[in-house]
């Protein structure tokens, strides 16, 4: 894990010098879709505290145990939690999902619908948070891709700013899997535009920093098109899907 983490870091390293780019203003986010629990104990070891999940089953029942752990370790005088864990929820989300992640997640990154926006805005109000949430762009403009419309974006964005308990920080999008390296580069460069012009209209003012693109496939373009989040699974954890249930201890 140390290793492959380091070899992550040494290409987040060079992508980013070659954009003349800080590293600093990058964030690895390590997808734990294919991780076993003992692997997501020992990342947040190393020093990453933002974790994703895309199904928001899974994000429950792993922000639990990792708490869970930490809890008893402080119990027997292990030392104390990593001071801040993050999750962000990066897949799908149900409405009837959004009452029961509220407590667990710290950054929801899928937002697609004003509907589901109304829904985090209710239930974060009853419990007196403002939850920070990033737009999700299909910005390659599959029929398949889950996302808003480039051409609807501005409008909900403006929605989403004039509700109370979210606080919109930036967009995420996703890359088409099988794509030649200029058609991703593509998706970026539009994503990053429209991010621009939400920045443009003052959308978020100050808190519109963030653009979450790149996986591990694809990050290298997504720094040379300004991503700010970086979701890295497969390089970290490899590709085989850990299921919801066998993830228990
Ligand atoms: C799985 C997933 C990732 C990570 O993809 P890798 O190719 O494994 O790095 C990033 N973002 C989303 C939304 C995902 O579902």
């Amino acid at each position: 894990m140390a290793d492959k983490l380091a070899q992550v870091r040494e290409r987040i390293a060079a992508a980013a010098t070659k954009a003349k780019r800080e590293t600093s203003e990058i964030t690895l986010i390590a997808v734990t879709k294919a991780a076993a629990p003992d692997q997501i104990r020992e990342i947040v070891s190393l020093g990453v505290h933002d974790l994703a999940e895309s199904r928001p089953q899974v994000l429950l029942q792993r922000a639990a145990q990792l708490n869970e752990f930490y809890q008893r370790r402080a119990v027997y005088g292990e030392g104390p939690p990593p001071s801040k864990i993050r999750w962000h929820m990066i897949g799908h989300l149900q409405r009837n999902k959004v009452k029961p992640l509220l407590p667990l997640v710290q950054v929801i990154q899928s937002i697609d619908s004003l509907r589901l926006a109304e829904e985090i805005d209710t239930q974060a109000a009853k419990i007196d948070r403002k939850i920070p949430v990033l737009l999700e762009v299909n910005a390659s403009e599959e029929s398949s891709k889950t996302g808003v419309a480039v051409g609807a974006a501005v409008h909900l964005a403006e929605q989403i700013d004039s509700m109370d308990n979210l606080q919109i920080v930036g967009l995420m999008t996703m890359a088409p899997l099988e794509a030649s390296e200029s058609a991703i580069r593509n998706v970026f460069a539009r994503t990053r535009e429209l991010f621009e012009e939400l920045r443009w209209h003052k959308i978020g003012r100050t808190h519109m920093r963030h653009l979450s693109m790149g996986m591990s496939n694809d990050f290298e373009a997504a720094i040379a098109e300004g991503a700010t989040m970086l979701r890295i699974g497969s390089a970290l954890f490899g590709t085989k899907i850990v299921e919801a249930e066998t993830s228990l201890e």
